[in-house]
């Protein structure tokens, strides 16, 4: 199963990927976690890579396909993956078919998540995460059973993404209409594109993903 979760910054998609990830034993290749780890190391992309997301701007088409292209010739991708934050451009789902085809693969499932603009906002605004496990949580829908206790792994540090703020959202809200939505009919041509309700709430989104899944 290859599955891309489609949609703004702060939709959930990287929530659901991570939850649908470990229940269908597939990886979740997120672009974005990737280049965060690229910037933090100072690598060559890193450091390519680091003023631009900090600024919501979207990183070069060649960056990003060549970061992926690198993932998906890994052996625990044989068997599929859900791919989160790719592709953002048209150019970036064209050059996805191309490497699929050598493969022999194709995406088979594609879901939009639609969610209103001011959503968005006061979702990222809230959003925050593990440092050491990466559990994601949010001020307004999953704070920690414990308070400043990580559900998963007992930590007590948390972060914050440098990008998740409104001058920066809006930002990359403006790149995500500009260049990434035009995706969508791309997609809908190849009859795998489904749309839900990125609103519901996390279970129910689930429930649904999971059921598109199994058709
Ligand atoms: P995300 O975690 O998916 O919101 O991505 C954070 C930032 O990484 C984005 O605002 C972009 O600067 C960059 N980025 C992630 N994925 C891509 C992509 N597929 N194409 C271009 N830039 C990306």
């Amino acid at each position: 199963m290859i599955m891309v979760l489609f949609g703004p910054p702060g939709c959930g998609k990287g929530t659901q990927a991570g939850i649908i990830a470990k229940d269908i034993e597939i990886p979740h290749l997120s672009t974005g976690d990737m280049l965060r780890d690229a910037v933090k190391s100072k690598t060559e992309t890193g450091l390519k890579a680091a003023s631009i997301m900090e600024e919501g701007k979207l990183v070069s088409d060649e960056i990003v396909i060549n970061i992926i292209k690198d993932r998906i010739c890994n052996s625990d991708c044989k068997n599929g993956f859900i791919l989160d934050g790719f592709p953002r451009t048209v150019s970036q789902a064209k050059e996805l078919d191309i490497m699929l085809t050598t493969e022999n693969m194709k995406v088979d499932l594609v879901v939009d998540f639609s969610v209103n603009d001011e959503a968005l906002i006061s979702r990222i605004e809230g959003r925050f995460s593990c440092g050491d496990c990466g559990e994601g949580y949010n001020d307004h829908t999953k704070l920690p059973t414990k308070e400043g206790i990580c559900d998963e792994c007992g930590s007590s540090n948390f972060i914050r993404r440098k990008d998740d703020n409104r001058a920066t959202v809006s930002k990359r809200l403006e790149a995500y209409y500009k260049d990434t939505l035009p995706i969508l009919p791309y997609y809908k041509e190849k009859k795998v594109l489904h749309s839900i309700d990125g609103l519901a709430d996390i279970d129910s989104v689930t429930t649904e993903l999971m059921s598109l899944i199994k058709k």
